[in-house]
């Protein structure tokens, strides 16, 4: 068992879930004029909802939650609460996940309040219902096991985030490692095989060793001060 439940989720699954997601909303006789994505996991599903459902009006509410990957900060917030005029309109908010559901209902919240419009309604690709405070109207799979799904959009700052956290929290990492151990325990807290990362990999050891959070000599690779 991993520590950190995590799966890699392709992009071709992100083309087939956000299709499931557009036959639900069709199905269900609703057809949105605009469609918000919550930036930034919001976008690429949000795109690919214009092209199935036919919208051309596509906008972004940006909103901040979680800093690190797999890990939880603090709340919610709305970074650039503009305002437009949707008098009349039916608005779609759309995001990758509902996890805690915070982030979801604060662009719902401020799109009913401010832009005014007709009605707000919200999709997701998916829905952790074990743990998230409300449901989205429309959502294509629901996640009965906290899970930290590795979007393709998020995967060299997850990777990386990823290695930090075990350089940082894992004992066996402190007096270095070889490149073939890193491997081995990023497989066993994350339960991801290495070579399914492509060249994610030695872009993120590339970053972090840019960044001066590690340091990679003679085959080792130490976590520095700071990291
Ligand atoms: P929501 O309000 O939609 O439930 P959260 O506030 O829980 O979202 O999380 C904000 C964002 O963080 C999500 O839109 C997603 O991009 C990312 N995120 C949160 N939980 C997960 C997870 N379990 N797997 C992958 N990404 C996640």
């Amino acid at each position: 068992m991993a520590r950190i439940p995590v799966k890699l989720v392709s992009w071709d699954e992100i083309v087939e879930w956000s299709r499931g997601l557009a036959e639900l909303i069709q199905k269900s006789g609703w057809n949105p004029d605009i469609i918000v994505a919550v930036s930034r996991g919001g976008f690429v599903p949000a795109r690919l909802l214009c092209d199935f459902l036919d919208v051309t009006d596509l906008l972004a509410v940006q909103s901040q939650h979680w800093v690190e990957a797999a890990k939880a900060a603090e709340k919610a917030i709305l970074k650039y609460p503009y305002q437009i005029d949707a008098e009349g309109k039916r608005v779609l908010v759309v995001d990758d996940i509902v996890d805690t559901g915070d982030t979801i209902e604060l662009a719902r919240e401020f799109i009913k309040r401010s832009w005014k419009p007709a009605e707000v309604r919200t999709a997701t690709l998916q829905w952790i219902s074990s743990v998230a405070k409300l449901k989205p109207d429309y959502y294509y799979l629901e996640v009965k096991e906290w899970t930290w799904f590795q979007y393709p959009w998020t995967r060299l700052e997850d990777v990386t985030q990823f290695i930090r956290r075990i350089l940082k929290e894992d004992k066996r990492a402190r007096e270095g490692l070889t490149r073939e151990s890193l491997e081995k325990l990023f497989e066993e807290w994350y339960g991801v095989r290495v070579s399914d990362l492509g060249f994610y990999w030695d872009l993120a050891i590339e970053k972090l060793s840019r960044d001066e959070l590690i340091e990679v000599s003679g085959g080792i690779i130490r976590p520095l001060k700071g990291s």
